[in-house]
Parts: C-alpha cells; sequence; structure tokens
C-alpha cells in the first residue's frame, strides 16, 4: 500500500504523473523508443521543452509579459551563484529568513556587497521580518518565499522600486501570488513539480545583460535563453517529469485549485495542532507556511509512542529537520487531504491515550 507521504523533498508526486512518466521510461507517446535514449534535439524532446517552458509561464499569468522560462541543473544551490553572477554590480539586499537564505547570501558575498535587510535568526527563523527599509540603491532584493526547514511562509511581500528575486523552491504553484512583482523567481523542481535533477528559472529578460563582468556560458541566463534552455544537454527525465506534473495542475484548473486544497489541508493541520495540548506549533502563527508545518510534542516522554503510532498509519517523512527538532509535516501539491486527515486521526489519537 501506498504510503502518506509527508516528506520534505524529494516528495510525493501525484501517482499519474508517475504512472505516465514510469511508462515514458520504457516508450515515449508509441515512437518506438524511450524518453531517456532519444536525443534531446529530436523533435519530440524539443516538443517536451518548449511546453513545459510555456506551460510554466502560462501557470504563473506570466505569458506575454517579458518573462522567460528556464530549466537548468545544478539545483537551487546553483541559483545562490547564478543570480549574483547575472545580477550584482555593486550591491544587493537579502532577507534572511533560515538556512537557504543564509546560503544564498553567502554565495552572493563572493560577488558583490551584500546588505542582510532584515533577518529572524534572533528567534531560530520561526518568523518572517517585516516592516523592514529597502535603499533604492540595490541591485535588487533577495527573498526565500517559503522556508522548508523552520515552516514560515512569506503571506505579504514588500513593495519597492528594486528588482525582487525570489527563491520559490518550497512553495512555487502552491498558490495565488501576482507573480509579476519578481523580476527573477527560482525553484527546484523536487518539491511542487517533478524529481530532482532540474531548476525552473523565471526571469524577466529587461533585467539582464547589465552587468559589468564576464560570465561563464553556462551560468549566463542569456546564453541558456539564446539555447531555448537547451544551451547543453538539459536533464530530460526531469524535465519531462515536470511538464507531465505541470499538465496534472492545469487540468485540475491551475494554481487558484490547488491553492484551495492547499488552504484545507493547512487549515486542518494547524487547527490540530493548536487544539490537540500533547502539541506545539514552531512558526509565528501568522507566518506559518501552507507547504511544511513545523511542530514539537509538549512532553517529549510520550515520542517513542507517537512515532510507532504515525509509522503503524502508513505515514512517511514526519521527522522534523536537526535545526528545529519535532516534527515536520510537509503538504506539497500531491499530497490529499485525505493524507493529512490520517495524520490529525494519529495526533488526536495520541490526546485520547493521554
Ligand atoms: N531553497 C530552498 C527554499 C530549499 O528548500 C532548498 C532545498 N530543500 C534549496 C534552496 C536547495 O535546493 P537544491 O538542493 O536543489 O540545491
Amino acid at each position: 500500500m501506498k504510503k502518506h507521504n509527508f516528506s520534505a523533498g524529494p516528495c510525493i508526486l501525484p501517482q499519474e504523473v508517475m504512472v505516465k512518466a514510469s511508462e515514458a521510461v520504457i516508450e515515449l507517446d508509441d515512437i518506438g523508443l524511450s524518453l531517456i535514449e532519444i536525443s534531446h534535439r529530436s523533435k519530440e524532446f524539443v516538443a517536451i521543452m518548449e511546453e513545459a517552458r510555456s506551460l510554466a509561464l502560462e501557470l504563473l499569468g506570466l505569458e506575454g509579459k517579458g518573462y522567460q522560462a528556464l530549466f537548468l541543473q545544478g539545483g537551487a544551490s546553483t541559483q545562490f551563484i547564478t543570480v549574483a553572477y547575472n545580477l550584482l554590480e555593486s550591491k544587493a539586499g537579502y532577507v534572511n529568513t533560515g538556512t537557504w537564505s543564509d546560503k544564498a547570501i553567502k554565495e552572493a558575498r563572493l560577488f558583490g556587497e551584500i546588505i542582510e535587510v532584515a533577518s529572524s535568526k534572533d528567534k531560530n527563523y520561526n518568523y518572517i521580518p517585516k516592516g523592514y527599509g529597502i535603499a533604492n540603491d540595490l541591485d535588487y532584493l533577495h527573498l526565500t518565499s517559503n522556508n522548508t526547514i523552520f515552516g514560515t511562509q512569506i503571506k505579504e511581500f514588500p513593495t519597492t522600486q528594486v528588482p525582487l528575486v525570489c527563491d520559490m523552491s518550497s512553495d512555487i504553484f502552491s498558490r495565488q501570488l501576482d507573480f509579476t512583482k519578481f523580476d527573477l523567481i527560482y525553484a527546484g523542481a523536487q518539491k511542487n513539480m517533478g524529481p530532482a535533477g532540474t531548476t525552473l528559472i523565471v526571469v524577466k529578460e529587461d533585467l539582464l545583460g547589465n552587468v559589468s563582468r564576464k560570465i561563464p556560458s553556462m551560468l549566463d541566463y542569456q546564453v541558456h535563453i539564446g539555447k531555448d534552455s537547451m544551451f547543453n544537454t538539459p536533464p530530460v527525465f526531469a524535465v519531462y517529469v515536470s511538464l507531465l506534473t505541470m499538465r496534472w495542475l492545469k487540468d485540475m484548473g491551475g494554481i487558484p485549485t490547488i491553492e484551495e486544497i492547499n488552504e484545507k489541508k493547512a487549515n486542518l493541520l494547524y487547527s490540530e495542532i493548536d487544539l490537540n495540548p500533547m502539541f506545539q506549533g514552531f512558526a509565528k502563527t501568522e507566518d506559518r507556511s501552507h507547504m511544511n508545518a513545523t511542530f514539537t510534542l509538549a512532553d517529549e516522554s510520550v515520542k517513542d509512542t507517537f512515532d510507532a503510532m504515525w509509522k503503524e498509519a502508513g505515514i512517511n517523512g514526519l521527522n522534523g529537520h536537526r535545526s528545529v527538532g519535532g516534527y515536520r509535516a510537509s503538504m506539497y501539491n500531491a499530497l490529499t487531504l485525505e493524507s493529512v486527515g490520517v495524520l490529525v486521526d494519529v495526533m488526536s489519537d495520541l490526546e485520547r491515550k493521554g
């Protein structure tokens, strides 16, 4: 029986996507060849890449608005470097909301002055800083929309003249936002989009070409745009599975539909965390992530009992990250409300047992 998969990433993907992806490994669309043994220059794969790039923009409402979508390699971590390489001329601002922002800051410091405009490090990143000032002379402001480890999520994005760059690795395609507010968005595939191995970059083209340094081809967004995201051999399987997941999302009604489902899942789990005295939420209530819910036991002595109970219920991937401890329930797009219900039942069973 398939487990209820609350893993933080790589994580659950829609079952129908997994079936179609595995079929394509044997044979892609009756062409007599596997997806992973055809040339990336074949008409079949070129069509896959084109559809993936345009569907990403369509889902985000960015088609025809001066943006380009790329599917590159190296994970979101390579984007920490690439963003700075392409955009940082003198100084940039970063909001430090957790481990991943911290790593992005460390990489960007190799290229210029980095101003940490705000940080929630003082409280082990359990909240999102607000009301900070943003100087107008920054090359860009970098944000992390969802903090996978700490379970916080930016609900309101700052209004600024400065170009906004956002790491959306763990909440891309999960909620409606005005995506035109952002000049560059990047997201590793392995949460809401597909398997590990590719990273979606959505960039406003007029932001590029403004730094004086020479950029190595593989790190140059303009080179990748000029080659339709095929400057080198793309990660064909990861791009194909991402396309299947985006089609799945589009067929169900796109981001507005999944957002409603994600809200229901998050409300169900957070109300259990709040009402059940056996548990405590980690993140500040107003900043709680709808993707990753972090919580701890009020009484650590019941840990073994609780762990045995959720494993017995067929739940996977609930252990928290070592920087927070306790538990983390990741509720990405493909996780059903039913799976969250199973977890909530286990939590209330624990309360009944006392
Ligand atoms: N940013 C965020 C918000 C993440 O959650 C992660 C990975 N979980 C990363 C960046 C790093 O991604 P990758 O492992 O693809 O480099």
